[in-house]
């Protein structure tokens, strides 16, 4: 019984006391949403050339539900 409640104390202090400040997730975060804009927009220039919904790496058509759920999504679920 000892050991677990060792283990329990570890990984509270693990969860209080990691080398994430407050600032630095929120500059994660940032970058984060910065990469999603970039993402929409190479979404967007495939729209423009008639490759969106395509898979990059061998042309298949994309699923509908998985485009719904990822609309960025540039490839099938073999070539992830
Ligand atoms: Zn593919």
């Amino acid at each position: 019984m000892e050991a677990a409640v060792g283990l329990v104390a570890e990984a509270t202090d693990a969860g209080t006391s990691g080398d994430t400040r407050p600032g630095e997730v929120h500059r994660i975060e940032v970058d984060r949403i910065e990469v999603d804009l970039a993402e929409v927009d190479a979404a967007m220039a495939r729209l423009d050339d008639g490759s969106y919904g395509r898979c990059a790496v061998c042309g298949t058509v994309l699923d509908d539900d998985m485009l719904q759920a990822s609309p960025t999504a540039r490839s099938c679920p073999d070539h992830r």
